[in-house]
């Protein structure tokens, strides 16, 4: 068992109460000081006994990640350089915007792993490869040190950070229970959404979960060839099987998928495309996210707005319901060359 209390739910914390012979009580007490208040020391817990306080922090010390840099974009987009225990960088991204109701809303997208073995030729994390999985206390833990540092309260939540979420499955779902918990962060399960590079086995599994998140998977192209250029994955897993998965998903699940498509100039954008994603996506219920690519190394340009918008509209003739997300914290993307020009508000509910 972890020795990071930042991962446990309320019955674990229940039975480590009762281990020390402490009341049933204390759990519940715990619980809302790490998870609700975000609490960065044990010393910080006012109604739980001193000598019990002491006890936690020899036996399981607080783990909280290093925060290196925080940069603020001028549309009030901010990003976050952390450094876990072992000294792993991993980044988190935080955006605000105002709903149709006038609500200020914030999303937070988190990192699920160091790294990612998954290789995409457009991602800078893919560049770096695989480093290791995130534990479910490190993921939780980017939302806890978030909300205190700016004191805010964090809407909806997008595994879009660093890492293929679904290669570090059982830790990810965990750390998706505990910030829903209703004595917790308390982010609507429904305002999370979980981005994948598509892995069909998983996305069966996911659907097996009965968990009412947004699915999000990342297409890309609109066929194998396109696709299998961008993304390596496709190889293995080509559109076929993809989609066959994608289908029991929202046959199972009752719920829209979100597909992500980033448009690159000269690429996988314009009518032939268009037509080809309409024939592909046909009778699967979705949305289509479409996504100007950030420029990076890789040396891929995002096309002018005008055909951003043409792309669109053949979506739409073609059937399918578009959006281009508008982009967020552009200057300050340098390093990630993903986090932070991705859009705020992916937590679409979509029913069917
Ligand atoms: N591994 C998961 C989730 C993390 S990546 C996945 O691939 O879905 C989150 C999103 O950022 C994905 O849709 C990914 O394709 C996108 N992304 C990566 N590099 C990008 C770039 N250079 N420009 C725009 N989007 C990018
Ligand atoms: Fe990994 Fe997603 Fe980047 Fe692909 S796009 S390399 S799956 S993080």
């Amino acid at each position: 068992m972890s020795k990071d209390l930042r991962e446990f739910l309320p019955e674990e914390i229940a039975s480590l109460m009762k281990s020390l012979g402490e009341p049933a009580f204390r759990a519940g007490q715990i619980f809302g000081w790490l998870q609700k208040e975000g609490v960065a020391s044990y010393q910080e817990m006012s109604n739980v006994p001193a000598a019990l306080r002491q006890k936690l922090e020899q036996e399981y010390p607080l783990i909280r990640p290093r925060l290196l840099r925080r940069q603020e974009s001028s549309d009030g987009t901010k990003k976050y350089l952390f450094s876990l225990a072992d000294g792993q960088a991993i980044e988190a991204v935080l955006m605000s915007h105002r709903e149709e109701t006038g609500h200020i809303r914030r999303t937070f997208c988190l990192s699920s792993q160091a790294g990612c073995p998954m290789g995409c030729v457009f991602c800078a994390t893919g560049s770096l490869g695989l480093q290791r999985n995130l534990s479910t206390g490190e993921m939780v833990s980017q939302v806890l040190e978030v909300a205190a540092i700016e004191k805010k309260n964090i809407h909806n939540l997008v595994y879009m950070g660093m890492g293929e979420p679904l290669l570090n499955m059982e830790a990810v779902l965990k750390s998706i229970r505990l910030l829903n918990h209703a004595q917790g962060q308390k982010i609507g399960i429904r305002r999370i959404t979980l981005s994948t590079c598509g892995l069909p086995e998983q996305i069966r599994r996911l659907a097996d979960e009965g968990l009412d998140l947004v699915l999000a998977v990342s297409l890309h192209g609109p066929d194998d060839e396109t696709r299998s250029r961008l993304m390596p994955v496709n190889n293995r897993y080509p559109l076929k099987e993809l989609l066959a998965a994608c289908r029991y998903y929202t046959e199972t699940s009752r719920r829209r998928i979100t597909f992500e498509y980033i448009m690159i100039k000269d690429l996988n954008i314009g009518e032939q495309a268009a037509a080809k994603l309409g024939k592909l996506l046909s009778g699967i219920p979705c949305n289509i996210n479409l996504i100007p690519v950030n420029p990076g190394p890789h040396g891929f340009v995002r096309p002018g707005r005008q055909e951003q918008l043409r792309f669109c509209q053949a979506l739409e003739q073609a059937g399918l319901a578009a959006v281009i997300r508008e982009e967020r914290g552009a200057d300050i993307d340098g390093a990630c060359g993903q986090l932070a020009g991705k859009a705020a508000a992916e937590a679409e509910t979509g029913e069917l």
